[in-house]
């Protein structure tokens, strides 16, 4: 006997008057039901975060959907892309691809898996376009400050020449027709972590999407895409973090359905020393942390994009970055230098200026120059 006849055999069984009593209480009930809820049978969409840690870090595929159950796997699916990304091009583990890259292409030449090309060579474009502000044989130099390996420190001035003297992408030979790579100089290193996670970014939402998502956004520490829009508005607002922790964000401005933002601040990862900060991002010109800026935020059409070009900037610092950023029409910056007086200034480019909204509670922490 199955479940329904079960239930009507025993309903059956139950005196005539219980069962009007229970007819009218059944449609009360359903009454009710459909008086507060009209649409009960279609759950409205709504945002469902998958939080996930990768990349020494956390990051968060967020799905519009109406049944988060339904919508974990695809999410796995975007997660595990970003997880293949990390271990293919981690400078934390002996295991990655770079990894390997770095301990043979010094004395051999090393054939690169496809994806690791693409960042190479989107690396090495990099290098050029930006002057060689940009440099993925920083590495020598990311990991004498600490800021792969750890832990965070101050090194020597003589730690800081050795490993200067190996920096420079002009030795780097890559052949893209064949996919290899070599070292010209023997400890030559690359670390790809400043445009690896836009990378990233780019192809786990290109997963989502794959999979018939259309409304997503994916996160990974201020590297993010949008796609299409949140559940209760027609677009994604976006918070800018203040560099300087005060407020939590300085600025807010909505992203239209398929673009990407990234963010490059001092406060990610630095060491503080003698009353001075040291951030994370080296200026390959001088072996030294870049100066100059507190932070480099760009709206661009991929993450790969925005990731790539927020570590030059931030790089090129003041007037440079301004000049550099209002050339390239297809990116869109604001660039927090530091001031006197507690206030520090945001430069936002003119093709901000309709969508930027300074927070009410940072207004007096910034003064806002539209370039
Ligand atoms: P991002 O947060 O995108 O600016 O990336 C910062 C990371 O890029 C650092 O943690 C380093 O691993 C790496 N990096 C630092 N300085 C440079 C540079 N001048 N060129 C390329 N990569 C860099
Ligand atoms: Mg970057």
């Amino acid at each position: 006997m199955d479940n329904f006849e079960r239930i009507s055999a025993e309903i059956d069984n139950v005196p005539r008057r219980s069962i009007l009593r229970l007819a009218l209480v059944a449609c009360a009930a359903f009454a009710l039901f459909t008086a507060t809820r009209p649409f009960a049978a279609a759950p409205e969409p709504r945002g469902v975060v998958y939080p996930t840690r990768v990349m020494g870090t956390y990051a968060n595929v967020l799905i519009v959907t109406p049944d988060s159950a339904a919508s974990a796997p695809v999410a796995a699916i975007a997660q595990r892309a970003l997880a293949r990304v990390d271990s293919l091009m981690s400078n934390w583990t002996q295991t990655s691809e770079v990894a390997r890259i770095n301990r043979e292409a010094s004395r051999t030449t090393v054939t690169v898996q496809p994806e690791v090309a693409r960042v190479l060579e989107a690396s090495l474009r990099l290098w050029k376009e930006s002057q060689g502000a940009f440099d993925i044989t920083v590495e020598p130099l990311v990991r004498a400050w600490g800021f792969i390996g750890g832990p965070h420190r101050v090194p020597s001035e003589a730690e800081i020449a050795n490993a200067f003297r190996l920096v420079g992408a002009q030795r780097v030979q890559y052949d893209a027709a064949r996919r290899t790579i070599h070292f010209t100089k023997d400890s030559v290193r690359i670390d790809l972590g400043g445009i690896a996670k836009g990378y990233a970014v780019d192809v786990a939402a290109e997963s989502l999407a794959a999979h018939g998502i259309q409304n997503a956004l994916v996160d990974l520490t201020g590297n993010m895409v949008a796609m299409g829009h949140p559940a209760n508005a027609g677009a994604w607002r976006i918070g800018v973090r203040d560099p300087r922790d005060r407020v939590r964000f300085f600025a807010r401005l909505p992203l239209e359905a398929g673009e990407a933002i990234s963010t490059s601040g001092q406060y990610e990862q630095f060491v503080e020393s003698k009353g001075k900060t040291y951030g994370h991002i080296i200026d390959p010109r001088t072996g030294k942390p870049a100066e100059g800026l507190l932070s480099v935020t760009l709206i661009g059409r991929s993450a790969l994009d925005c990731d790539s070009w927020d570590t030059p900037l931030f790089v090129l610092g003041g007037r440079e970055s301004r000049r550099v950023a209002a050339e390239r029409t297809d990116l869109h910056a604001i660039l927090v230098s530091p001031g006197d007086y507690g206030v520090d200034t945001v430069w936002v480019e003119e093709s901000l200026r309709a969508r930027f909204t300074l927070v009410p509670e940072a207004r007096d922490l910034f003064q806002v120059i539209y370039f």
